[in-house]
């Protein structure tokens, strides 16, 4: 098993002759700005619910109320984040990197707002909300809710149906568009970065396999994840990897 110390200097390294680079973060990116992962304690108003639970079509249908409450408390706490030291890293790589891509998985607009130019959202965003009947947008202004569990979603103002979140639920197909692109990039690139994520969620995890096998080096950024076999794997945390491989490799 490689020290960190080794992993850092193959890092650098690897960032330095990179030419056709891809960035792929989970929620483990924003983890460090206050926004749990999937498989963190969350705030003791949430704690007695298991997120897998409610990030599903049948949660929505069963109990309308509570899916929007989760994702109202959700879209508060992602208005209410700063980026941190690890999105505002990934935007200056592409000063250095001129054809990074960068292919996130979470659903909040921490990359834009850290001032990445282009983002490929795999699993949406929770500020694009939809009718779940008809489909249409919703673009009437929400405010932002507070602490409470169950909140009515909105109603769409073409067929009345239930407004629900613009995210992909477990058992959904993801934007088709979004997913060519993903693997295209991975498909080119010779180095992915992958930072915060746990690799378990299926067909985004596909990613870095696709990468691998057409011959690209992986980059694993991840206080827990395990080893595989020919990747570098940083172990620890995003905000403290991520600004000391770019100071290193290009400053
Ligand atoms: P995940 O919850 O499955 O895994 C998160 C990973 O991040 C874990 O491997 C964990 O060890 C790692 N991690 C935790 N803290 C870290 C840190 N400070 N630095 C680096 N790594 C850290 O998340 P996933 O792989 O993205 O998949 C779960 C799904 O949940 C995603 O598809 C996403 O849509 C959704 N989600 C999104 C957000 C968000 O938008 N911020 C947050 C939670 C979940
Ligand atoms: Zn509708």
């Amino acid at each position: 098993m490689q020290s960190n110390e080794e992993a850092f200097s193959e890092a650098v390294s690897l960032l330095r002759s990179s030419r056709w680079t891809v960035v792929f973060t989970g929620a483990g990116v924003s983890a460090e700005s206050g926004i749990p992962t999937f498989r963190d304690q969350l705030s003791s108003l949430w704690e007695q619910y298991d997120p897998e639970q409610l990030a599903t079509p049948a949660a929505f249908r069963r109990d309308p109320n509570l899916v929007w409450g989760w994702y109202e408390w959700r879209r508060a706490l992602a208005a209410n984040a700063r980026p941190n030291p690890a999105h505002l890293a990934i935007a200056a790589l592409e000063r250095y990197l001129p054809h990074l891509k960068l292919i996130t998985q979470n659903v909040d607009d921490l990359h834009e707002r850290a001032g990445s130019s282009h983002t490929i959202h795999l699993h949406g965003s929770l500020d694009a909300p939809r009718c779940f009947a008809c489909a249409r947008p919703f673009n009437q202004q929400r405010c932002v809710a507070g602490d409470t569990l169950h909140i009515p979603p909105p109603r769409c103002m073409h067929c009345n149906g239930r407004i629900r979140p613009g995210v992909v639920w477990f058992g959904e197909m993801l934007p088709r568009r979004e997913l060519q692109s993903a693997f295209q990039a991975a498909k080119a690139c010779d180095l992915l970065l992958s930072v915060g994520t746990s690799g378990l969620v299926y067909p985004a995890a596909r990613i870095p396999e696709i990468a691998r096998m057409n011959g690209a080096k992986i980059i694993h950024i991840n206080p827990e994840s395990a080893e595989v076999s020919g990747d570098c794997l940083l172990r620890g945390s995003a905000a403290t990897w991520m600004p000391n491989l770019i100071a290193k490799a290009f400053l």
